[in-house]
């Protein structure tokens, strides 16, 4: 056969190490590397630049995606747990410290005034919000009944930023002016949500004023 010439096998080259080369042409090229020292030189050259498997190729794209990947998801994964854990003391401060103040009669005491109205007096130092209803009608053990209301709660009163948080804070101590007697059948002391005896049914108006202490009924 007659020797091909370098600059053909160097064209060769390229694909014979891909390997996407007919026997024949491997063979033919072979051979001439086993002649050629400049071909040789060439070929090796070439194979280290080329020369990357596919395998190895996988692997190196898979370790990188996957480190990629760790780190992704460690910063996500961080930046969810902050949110949580922010989100978690926040909420925990502001219902930790934001809560009913308990009846007691050294706390509150009611009154009624001489033109009928329904006070309660607050001896307490300090409290953040008063929360009361005007009278609602109700059904309790069969009886028709007018009801009212009402609970303070407190907070960080005492921390400097609770005036932050809360702008209507008061000292304590101050007349609230409930309703006026001819208006109320009776008005109970307690923490109620009236969503979850009214939309929610969760809650059935006895098992709410079960839980609150009447504090004012008619005689
Ligand atoms: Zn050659």
């Amino acid at each position: 056969m007659k020797e091909i010439k370098c600059s053909v096998i160097q064209d060769l080259l390229p694909l014979y190490i891909d390997g996407v080369v007919s026997d024949d042409t491997k063979s033919l090229v072979k051979e001439h590397l086993l002649t050629c020292e400049i071909c040789r030189n060439e070929y090796e050259q070439m194979k280290e630049t080329l020369y990357v498997p596919i395998e190895n190729k996988a692997t190196l794209f898979s370790k990188l995606n996957k480190r990629w990947n760790r780190k992704k998801w460690v910063l996500i994964l961080g930046s969810v747990l902050t949110t949580i854990l922010l989100g978690f003391a926040v909420f925990s401060f502001i219902f930790y410290y934001a809560k009913p103040i308990p009846y007691t009669t050294d706390l509150f005491q009611m009154e009624e005034t001489a033109d009928g109205m329904l006070v309660l007096n607050y001896f307490g130092e300090s409290h953040a919000g008063t929360y009361m209803t005007h009278p609602i009608e109700v059904e309790i053990d069969g009886e028709q009944k007018k009801i009212s209301l009402v609970y303070y709660d407190e907070t960080i009163a005492h921390s400097p930023t609770s005036n932050f948080l809360l702008e209507d804070k008061r000292i304590g101590s101050e007349p609230l002016q409930l309703v006026n007697s001819d208006t109320v059948d009776a008005i109970y002391y307690g923490y109620f949500d009236l969503d979850k005896v009214t939309k929610e049914k969760a809650q059935t108006w006895e098992e709410l004023l079960e839980s609150m202490t009447l504090i004012w009924e008619r005689e």
